[in-house]
């Protein structure tokens, strides 16, 4: 069996178990190699609560006490187990949903990718897949949504076409270009001077502050670049279009911005705080 049939079967099994299967044909995610039969399947694995129907919404929630505790708060009564919670004999414990897992190891096995649905997502344009949660500290998207719009697109998709995103990140100190996309050939010149954000003593430089006095200059059209992430904090940097360059050479003002509220501060604080009512409720 090829596992484009082994798939089609599992997606039926998956949809008799009232579990859902999402899938694409290829990752546009930076170090992910699509698979040779180029199916990615997305869903969650985890072992599954029973389907119940006179529950609202289906499917309890997974552990046995919080399924009862789930029904009576709900429906106000004390829930006889239903035939499906039936007690293992062999090992004395409550039965629950192995569909999913199962499903997982056999498309695995047929070498088919299996992801997880709540870290993944797929592009508007090419349907290719797409992180959306961290898998290491340094991780940043690959792809962007707008929020006004709101379908993401992968970055392969954005390079044929930047202007859109430009005029997103334009101006904006809540965004952030994230991909590799050389601005430089947009038009736009890199600012010599770099900023840190985090926990760390001095990572106190804040974009809201950077982006104020640049305004101050009359720049508008500016981007913020990511340079790098790490576990504590975020490496930072601006680039300005052309046009606008004239209004900051030879200006000194932004290596005299000030920094933000800092984080480390802020964070030491809380801890104080916190080691202080915990000797008070000791005490
Ligand atoms: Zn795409």
């Amino acid at each position: 069996m090829t596992p484009q049939t082994i798939f089609d079967i599992m997606l039926r099994v998956a949809e008799e178990s009232n579990n859902e299967i999402r899938y694409s044909h290829k990752y546009c995610e930076p170090g992910y190699d699509t698979p040779e039969c180029e199916i990615i399947a997305f869903a969650n694995w985890n072992t599954g609560s029973r389907f119940i129907p006179d529950y609202p919404g289906g499917v309890l929630p997974r552990s046995a006490r919080a399924k009862l505790w789930a029904h009576r708060k709900l429906t106000g009564f004390r829930l006889p187990a239903p035939p499906s919670w039936k007690i293992n004999r062999w090992s004395g414990k409550r039965s629950e949903d192995q569909t999913m897992p199962r499903i997982c190891r056999i498309l695995e096995y047929y070498g088919i990718e299996c992801e997880w649905e709540d870290e993944w997502t797929m592009c508007d344009d090419c349907h290719g897949a797409i992180r959306t949660r961290p898998d290491s500290y340094g991780w940043t998207r690959s792809y962007w949504e707008d929020c006004e719009y709101g379908e993401p697109q992968c970055e392969d998709c954005m390079m044929e076409n930047p202007e859109a995103y430009l005029e997103y990140l334009e101006g904006d100190p809540r965004r952030a270009l994230t991909m590799d996309l050389d601005l430089e050939q947009c038009d736009y010149v890199h600012l010599d001077e770099e900023w840190e954000h985090g926990l760390h003593e001095g990572q106190a430089d804040s974009p809201e502050t950077v982006a104020e006095s640049l305004r101050k200059l009359g720049v508008e059209r500016f981007i913020f670049a990511i340079d790098g992430v790490g576990q504590f904090d975020c490496h930072f940097s601006v680039w300005v279009h052309e046009s606008e360059v004239p209004k900051v050479i030879g200006r000194d003002s932004l290596e005299s911005v000030p920094p933000g509220p800092s984080p480390a501060e802020k964070c030491k604080r809380a801890l104080q705080e916190a080691s202080i009512a915990l000797n008070n409720s000791q005490g």
